[in-house]
């Protein structure tokens, strides 16, 4: 019997394809189901229990399939590893019936960007690739709603945390920032050995791809020897958007929707799986430039008065916001802030003074920011709703700059997500340019 714990998009999945395959399954979750994926198990004739483990505790499975959420330290999964049983993740258990080529993508940033744009490559390469993991669809219900040759994964590294014989064929790790210390008991150690969990069980036919400009993963390769075909890329991005790895143009992304040295390195790590996958310049070329990223990354809104707007609601931690600024061509009007996930903005005290004109706090409590940059930014205006931070900011702006949202910081304080918080920002925008408009 498979016992799945937690019953959001993972949980949910894994009891799918465990359904699909015949295995008996049960799910419990401790909070409340959503509607929809109640539906879907009762549909589907798989048991369930909600608001506590009561019946998971008494059960003996073959199997334990954990939501990444659930930390190991749990009592409820302390209870089953007494017991002799270890919990897996659903990345590990859908592993196991798994017959297409895995593309597996991880890092602190830039994970979404990564695999969103492997896979409109490999799409465009006309290969039958879908995407799962971290965002959308799990990979155990990708798994379960039928099979293809290519699955391009995304990896947080709770869901590494997790596996036992995972092993893609292609792995990628992008960075290796603070982020989630929390639940690594604030060892950066612990944090980049979990991220590099995601090429342990490789072998010499396998290849891994990393960012060799990342100090943390060059450290650690100094010290971990792998055991994949390692491909260390460190590209560079020229004034034309050109990006190119030790001398050859790989990407050029002065049509693309891609800006920024971020951005290179993502590109760089996509082009490079592509190759690997047997794809041709020509196709990567053209499919690179009908490229669509997802929103609230680095996306450019649109100008009012001669000022630029670019919604960066994703960037939640310090290094998205160094790449955002470091992107930054024009003098930045930055809006940032919101719920400090114990962030240390040394890193970038330069590139604000280079870069930044005016700071507007957009946060429930702004102290913290405010004493970071006071030194930094002539000046900095204090607001606690989007509406007044986009005026703020429309206070402080001259045409020809540019006003950032690039928070650093978690939404939840005034926003129900970072989704949210783009899209407020973005209403704001078109307000400014058509005041009488309801958005
Ligand atoms: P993730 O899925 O890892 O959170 P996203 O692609 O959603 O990554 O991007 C999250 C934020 O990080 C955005 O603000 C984006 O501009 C920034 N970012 C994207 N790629 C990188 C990178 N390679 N290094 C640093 N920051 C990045």
């Amino acid at each position: 019997m498979i016992l799945v714990l937690g019953a959001g998009e993972s949980g949910i999945g894994a009891a799918r394809l465990a359904a699909k395959l015949g295995l008996p399954v049960f799910v419990s979750d401790a909070g409340h189901i959503s509607p929809d994926y109640r539906q879907e198990l009762i549909d589907a004739e798989i048991d369930f229990e909600e608001g506590g483990h009561e019946i998971a505790m008494d059960l003996f499975p073959d199997k334990l399939v954990k939501s990444p959420g659930i930390p190991d330290t749990a009592p409820v999964i302390q209870h089953f590893i007494e017991r002799g049983i270890r919990p897996e993740s659903e990345i590990e258990f859908a592993w196991n019936y798994c017959n297409g080529k895995v593309i597996a993508i991880t890092g602190s940033n830039g994970k979404t960007t990564t695999t969103r744009l492997c896979t409109h490559l490999l799409q465009e390469g006309g290969l039958d690739v879908i995407q799962a993991g971290n965002v959308g669809h799990s990979f155990a219900r990708a798994l379960s709603e039928g099979t293809h040759s290519c699955y391009v994964l995304e990896l947080s590294s709770f869901q590494l945390d997790g596996i036992a014989h995972f092993r893609p064929d292609i792995a990628i790790l992008l960075n290796v920032t603070p982020d989630h210390l929390d639940r690594y008991a604030y060892s950066m150690e612990r944090y980049t050995a979990s991220k590099f969990r995601i090429a342990m069980n490789q072998r010499p036919e396998d290849a891994f791809i990393v960012y060799a400009g990342d100090p943390v993963i060059r450290d650690y390769l100094a010290k971990h020897p792998q055991k994949g075909r390692l491909q260390p890329i460190q590209p560079e991005l020229d004034p034309h958007g050109v990006v190119r790895i030790n001398g050859e143009p790989v990407a050029n992304l002065s049509e693309t929707c891609l800006r920024g040295r971020h951005n290179a390195v993502n590109a760089a790590c996509a082009v490079i799986a592509a190759r690997m996958c047997g794809l041709s310049d020509a196709v990567i070329h053209s499919a690179l430039n009908s490229f669509v990223n997802d929103p609230h990354r680095l996306e450019y809104l649109g100008q009012h008065k001669g000022i630029d707007f670019i919604n960066d609601s994703k960037a939640t931690n310090v290094d998205s916001v160094y790449w955002a600024l470091d992107a930054m061509t024009k003098p930045v009007i930055w809006i940032a802030g919101g719920l400090d996930k114990g962030n240390d903005y040394e890193s970038i005290q330069t590139l604000v003074r280079n870069k930044v004109a005016a700071l507007v706090c957009l946060g429930a409590d702004n102290a913290k920011l405010v004493n970071a940059f006071k030194g930094t930014v002539d000046r900095i205006a204090e607001t606690d709703e989007m509406s007044k931070a986009v005026a703020a900011a429309m206070e402080f702006a001259q045409p020809g700059e540019v006003i950032l949202l690039s928070p650093a910081c978690a939404s939840f304080d005034l926003f129900s997500n970072y989704m949210d918080r783009g899209e407020q920002f973005r209403r704001e925008f078109l307000k400014l340019n058509n005041p009488n408009a309801t958005l």
